[in-house]
């Protein structure tokens, strides 16, 4: 079968022909119908050590698949189901997955296309069905990148959710996979004003059609205009989904006080906090990835229409130039590889 792979630190991926996959006891295999492409993909390919991951490896890990066959012993779940895949694989055991954190497991949490091979092939394998979310006549390539570009956002959003109420102001840094989804949700859970910022005209265009009241560029000026726009305040609450210094740094610039920044980008950057770097008692907080449950109640909304994810689709074959425009910049929304 077909599979794109991180062959080798500091190139870029290829298109490989591998064995095809057999389940073991308790595994599922899937047959890959659609698997997003997140920026993460290319942290783990410009990280000097991938991350510490071993290679080749299989990218991937928005994944949306039928399931194929069922390893012995494996329950749960029929074999034709269509569904997406939670890609935290915690232990389910420690005191965080038996919270419903699988993200933030205390053995390691291992996923699909980071650490293991991932969504991008003709098949892969999910190690127990309990991994697994029925999405009914759910289009796949809309679903995939629920997994992540949605339920990352969403789990962001709901860990400040009591600080969005009515009249507040909330900033949004970064309109690509997660942004443009992290917009929709806002708009749709809370009554806050919504400012957007990208460094492009048609990101901002996207976070127009997204819902945002607001867009602006970010750069310089950004805070200043937020500052105004808020009447001298500053924003409630800040998300940034690019995660590198500058933004960092504009995400705190625009907040006021009482105000919270969630850090959500994995760009390498960050922020110093300080009793005269941050405005009076702000919150940094960090938030990595979702739990299972909010990732079935994302496919409800999808359901329902209350959220759309923007796709753009390659074959397996083309997934490496995919690779390259996400790095340049270029992909408006997700884009998913399609076998
Ligand atoms: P993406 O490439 O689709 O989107 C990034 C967006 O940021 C693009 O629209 C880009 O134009 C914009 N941008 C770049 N520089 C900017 C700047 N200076 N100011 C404002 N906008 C700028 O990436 P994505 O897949 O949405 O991922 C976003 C980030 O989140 C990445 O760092 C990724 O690794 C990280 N991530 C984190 C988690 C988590 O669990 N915390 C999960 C998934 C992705
Ligand atoms: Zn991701």
């Amino acid at each position: 079968m077909k599979a794109v792979q991180y062959r080798k630190i500091g190139q870029r991926p290829e298109v490989v022909e591998v064995a095809k996959p057999q389940p073991g006891p308790g595994q599922v295999l899937l047959k890959v119908t659609a698997a997003g492409l997140c920026h993460s993909d290319e942290v783990v390919m410009s990280a000097p050590d991938a991350l510490g991951y071993e290679l080749p490896m299989t990218l991937g890990h928005e994944p949306a698949g039928i399931v194929e066959e069922l390893g012995e012993g494996a329950t749960g779940i029929e074999v034709g189901t269509p569904v997406i895949v939670h890609g935290c694989w915690g232990c389910g055991v420690c005191e965080m997955c038996a919270a419903g954190k699988e993200m933030l497991c205390l053995n390691g949490m291992t996923s699909p296309g980071l650490g293991s091979d991932g969504a991008l092939a003709d098949y892969m394998i999910v190690d127990t069905p309990r991994r697994l979310v029925p999405i009914g006549d759910l289009d796949p390539v809309r679903a995939a990148s629920l997994t992540d570009a949605a339920l990352t956002p969403y789990q962001a959003i709901l860990s400040v959710l009591p600080k969005l109420k009515g009249g507040t102001t909330t900033v949004v840094i970064g309109v690509g996979g997660l942004g443009h989804v992290a917009v929709q949700l806002l708009r749709e859970l809370t009554g806050t004003r919504v400012i957007a910022m990208d460094v492009t005209q048609d990101k901002l265009d996207l976070a127009k059609e997204c819902g945002a009241h607001e867009v602006m560029p970010s750069g310089p000026d950004a805070a200043e205009a937020v500052k105004k726009l808020t009447g001298g305040r500053g924003a409630h609450v800040v998300f940034d989904f690019v995660g590198i210094d500058k933004t960092a740094e504009l995400a705190v610039a625009c907040a006021g006080v009482e105000g919270h920044v969630v850090l959500v980008g994995a760009g390498g950057g960050g922020v110093k906090v300080g009793f005269f770097t941050v405005p009076s008692n702000t919150t940094i907080s960090t938030s990595l990835w979702g739990g299972r449950a909010e990732l079935g109640q994302l496919v409800t909304m999808a359901q329902r229409g209350q959220i759309h994810i923007q796709t753009r689709t390659f074959s397996l074959d083309d997934v490496p130039k995919a690779y390259q425009l996400l790095h340049e910049g270029q992909i408006i929304g997700r884009a998913v590889g399609v076998p």
